[in-house]
């Protein structure tokens, strides 16, 4: 059974909609039921719906993806006989889509009390409004993805922008997925480069998900870890398709986003994927919001935040059990260490209007008591698991070959590419590790 499960890692279809005991011990439920991935996948939606018994649908789209998918998806549906209508949301102030209230409302507003169904016709955003709307109010989730920029697309819940400020609110994931090859074809260039950018991500998300292990005991699902891994080989491994643009490296790089997404679902968080890169991109996110500056690509920013990752693990990999010993023995011996005045002053420093939301988050570091446990059990197995921290390490690729794959992907290599500055970039070498209490290696590097 367990070697069954291992195996099947790689694939998404024996994951559809299963609930079964995994090798971790506990029992997993994926909600995506179905995903057709392939040229003309938009022609099956009606009659999944006619299936479900779906007899009315709203196709939300945004002015480029009404264009792209939303107008061919609207004929196709009223061949079938169904009731659909489009309705495509405006723009914000930046002539783009922003996950905020004025969206969720624009959507609400114009929402039937009839509609059945709601098909998310976009990329990554667009998916987060409608999925939040059709999980309050109860209604069928359908996704048409235009773009593989991101894998977020079969996840559960939904980062909102709400006054000002990013939070991600509970809400669902898809019942199916609809992913035309043809329709992912005609995506912007940059969007593909930020897909592959999101799945790079997965080398060090998945390294640090090891470190929370091994020094703090933290549960790891195998089946989860594997899910992911596989999903970025196939990216990785066809990396030159998914540059070219090709069918095949389309389709790769949606199955490993798509797998990304079903590793979250059946763990209910987003570990696998998501680690120290996605805290520095979600600080850069969070400054840009605070200065009114226009959004970047999120898998854009997660790419050149690995590749930076990427440089710490090898530093870290290069140290000698000597160093590793003479560091954790001269932070233990420092009373400033466990004191947490340091850490509160970060915070906010780091994180200005939000600072209460953030110290609650980190609650655990910030109580005396429990930080000099926790310092004293990592400061422990430092020295005592060396080794196997050391593996860790170095099976992150060294981020010359980050840059490389990223680079050939026509992604930016680096956040001043992405017009982040250094001062920014600097910040968020202090303060990400915030963002999240999680084990990651902006945390393990405080101690070198
Ligand atoms: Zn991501
Ligand atoms: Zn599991």
């Amino acid at each position: 059974m367990t070697e069954q499960l291992m195996e099947e890692a790689g694939r998404i279809e024996p994951w559809l909609g299963r609930t079964f005991v995994c090798v971790c011990g506990e029992t997993h439920r994926v909600p995506l039921r179905k995903v057709v991935l392939e040229r003309g996948a938009l022609a099956a939606l009606p009659a999944y719906a006619q299936e479900r018994g779906l007899r009315e649908l709203l196709l939300v789209c945004d002015r480029r993806t009404a264009e792209a998918a939303g107008q061919a998806l609207l004929e196709r549906c009223t061949e079938a006989r169904l009731q659909a209508k489009l309705y495509v949301l405006a723009d914000d102030e930046h002539g783009e889509l922003a996950a905020d209230e004025r969206a969720i409302v624009q959507l609400l507003l114009h929402m039937d009390a009839s509609a059945q169904g709601l098909v998310a016709v976009g990329a990554g955003t667009l998916h987060d409004i409608v999925r939040f709307a059709a999980h309050r109010t109860g209604r069928a989730f359908l996704s048409v993805p235009t773009a593989p920029s991101v894998d977020g697309f079969a996840s559960v819940g939904a980062p909102l922008i709400v006054g000002g400020f990013k939070q991600t609110v509970p809400a669902c994931a898809p019942e199916a997925i609809f992913a035309d090859l043809e329709v992912l074809a005609s995506a912007p260039r940059p969007m593909i480069a930020a897909g592959f950018g999101d799945m790079l991500g997965k080398y060090t998300s998945l390294a640090d998900w090891e470190l929370g292990r091994l020094l703090l005991d933290e549960p790891v699902c195998e089946l989860a870890a594997e899910m992911t891994r596989r999903g970025l080989g196939l990216c990785v491994d066809h990396a030159g398709e998914i540059a070219a643009g090709s069918e095949v490296g389309l389709r790769r790089l949606m199955e490993g986003l798509i797998l990304s997404g079903i590793s979250m679902l059946i763990v209910g968080h987003s570990r696998p994927a998501s680690g120290a890169e996605h805290h520095l991109s979600h600080y850069w996110e969070m400054r840009f919001l605070q200065e009114g500056r226009r959004a970047l690509l999120h898998g854009a920013k997660v790419g050149a935040a690995a590749v930076i990752m990427g440089g710490y693990y090898a530093s870290t990999a290069k140290l000698s059990p000597g160093e590793v010993r003479t560091a954790v023995e001269r932070r233990l011996a420092d009373p400033a260490s466990y004191d947490p005045a340091a850490a509160v002053t970060a915070i906010r420093e780091g994180y200005g209007g939000i600072a209460s939301s953030v110290l609650a988050e980190n609650a655990a570091e910030l109580d005396p008591v429990r930080r000099r446990a926790q310092l004293e059990l990592i400061g422990g197995r430092l020295v005592s698991r060396w080794d196997a921290v050391r593996d860790v390490c170095r099976r992150v690729p060294e981020p010359e070959r980050l840059a490389a794959l990223l680079a050939a992907s026509g992604g930016r290599t680096t956040p001043e590419q992405l017009g982040i500055g250094p001062g920014l970039v600097e910040d968020s070498l202090r303060f990400a590790k915030y963002v999240r209490s999680r084990y990651t290696i902006l945390r393990l590097q405080e101690w070198f």
